[in-house]
């Protein structure tokens, strides 16, 4: 009898924990600190833009040029601007709630240095458990699902060339291996890509996709 009980109560633990909440980093989870794009038209200033700024940028083809990453490649620049940024409790809630029905988390960013970005997280980010205890994310945050779109490892196995293709590209693969993934972003770009790749997958696929706005 015990046994039975037991046996059913894996079995319900296993089904949970073949779901996934997918998060992006910036305006998401973390508001960054001292970390900018910068942006010079000809003939005039450099302006530095937060990531929440440059989220409203129509960055076109003709227009990237004008566009520099650099902080984004100093993975000193990287981690500080996670550490010292601000969480975005009501987005954070959201993951503590999955996080306690059993999801596994993962970060789905648009930024490089992936192993920067993974061990930043694993010292910055906390969840609240189910005795409402504000503790550190630790082994709930797993490497392999820490993905930096624009690491140069990650990037080079990518077809995809913008940066929500690209998301979706990773949703498309992780679909193969989850039950159910919630993707969590603050960027309509990338909802929009994510939910035109959930119009082209066959229903079953498609039914396992929920793509949710995060709170700004
Ligand atoms: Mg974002």
């Amino acid at each position: 009898m015990t046994k039975k009980v037991s046996n059913r109560f894996i079995l319900k633990e296993l089904a949970n924990l073949n779901k996934l909440v997918l998060l992006d980093l910036d305006d998401t989870v973390v508001e960054a600190s001292d970390i900018y794009i910068y942006r010079q038209f000809p003939g005039e200033e450099e302006v530095a833009l937060t990531p929440a700024e440059y989220r409203n940028e129509k960055v076109t083809d003709d227009t990237k040029q004008y566009y520099d990453y650099r902080d984004f490649e100093d993975p000193g620049s990287v981690s500080n601007s996670i550490m010292a940024g601000e969480p975005i409790v009501a987005n954070l809630n959201v993951m503590d709630e999955f996080i306690n029905r059993g999801y596994k988390i993962g970060i789905l960013t648009a930024r490089g240095h992936e192993e920067t970005v993974y061990e930043t997280l694993r010292e910055w980010l906390m969840y609240r458990d189910k005795q409402g205890r504000l503790v550190p994310i630790g082994d709930k945050l797993d490497r392999n699902l820490v993905y930096a779109i624009n690491d140069s490892v990650t990037a080079s196995r990518l077809t995809a060339i913008a940066d929500f293709d690209k998301k979706a590209e990773i949703i498309n693969e992780l679909l193969d291996v989850y039950d159910e993934i919630i993707f969590l972003d603050d960027d309509i770009k990338n909802l929009k890509a994510v939910k035109r790749l959930k119009s082209t997958l066959e229903s079953n696929k498609a039914n396992k996709l929920f793509v949710m706005k995060a709170k700004i």
